[in-house]
């Protein structure tokens, strides 16, 4: 699943993985995760993401080869940010070789400048149970959400220069990954300015066919 930041990647993969019975592999959901465990490791992750940066190939590659071990995933993953760069691209390519795996599809949501800086400024998370809301579009309250106000944090590198920062490292380097795919016949491109529902179905049109 690729797009600029904000775009709704992790939205629309949360509701794919519901619907077709996949698994959600957010590439900096792990990266978080290695940051609370407070390692040396994760302290190194942290201060890359808090300056907008991209994080080593080398600390991905490693994540997502345990990833792709896990027979559990087997052709079942659909991944959220990853991956981040042509080199990362092409050790996918060599891995999913490794673990005698395939891409189906490769989609990717176009979506406004403007719509990202009001979607990310606006994302509240709960650290609890990891649902994602918005200030602007879909506010946290007590009736969509059980958790309770106490868990929702707005994450450290949402804010604008962090934000501007992210996106023109998706334009410079995650963008030329798409010619990569398209080459190869697997790229879907979708608008995503609109609503969640809208996309999602726009989404299911493309892989449902597979499904039935
Ligand atoms: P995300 O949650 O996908 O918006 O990622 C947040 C941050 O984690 C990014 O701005 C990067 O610093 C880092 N990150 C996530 N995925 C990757 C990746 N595949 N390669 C390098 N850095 C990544």
């Amino acid at each position: 699943m690729f797009g600029p930041p904000g775009a709704g990647k992790g939205t629309q993969a949360d509701k794919i993985t519901h619907t077709f019975k996949l698994y959600k592999i957010s590439s900096g959901d792990l990266l978080r995760d290695e940051i609370n465990k407070k390692t040396n490791l994760g302290n190194v992750i942290k201060s890359a993401i808090d300056r907008g940066s991209l994080v080593s190939d080398k600390i991905i590659n490693d994540l997502m080869d345990k990833i792709l071990t896990n027979r559990k995933f087997n052709n079942k993953i659909i991944f959220d940010g990853y991956p981040r760069n042509l080199h990362q691209a092409l050790n996918l390519d060599l891995l999913l070789k490794k673990h005698n795996q395939k891409i189906s599809y490769v989609l990717s949501l176009n979506v406004d400048k403007e719509f990202i800086l009001k979607r990310i400024m606006g994302r509240q998370t709960c650290t609890k149970c990891g649902s994602i809301f918005n200030k602007y579009f879909k506010p946290a309250s007590d009736k969509n959400h059980k958790c309770g106000f106490d868990f929702i944090v707005i994450r450290s590198d949402d804010n604008e220069k962090t934000i501007s920062k992210r996106y023109q490292t998706y334009l410079d380097k995650t963008l030329p990954i798409l010619d990569h795919y398209k080459k190869l016949n697997l790229l879907h491109e979708i608008d995503g300015n609109g609503e969640i529902d809208q996309i999602f179905e726009k989404i299911s049109r493309i892989i449902a066919p597979q499904e039935a």
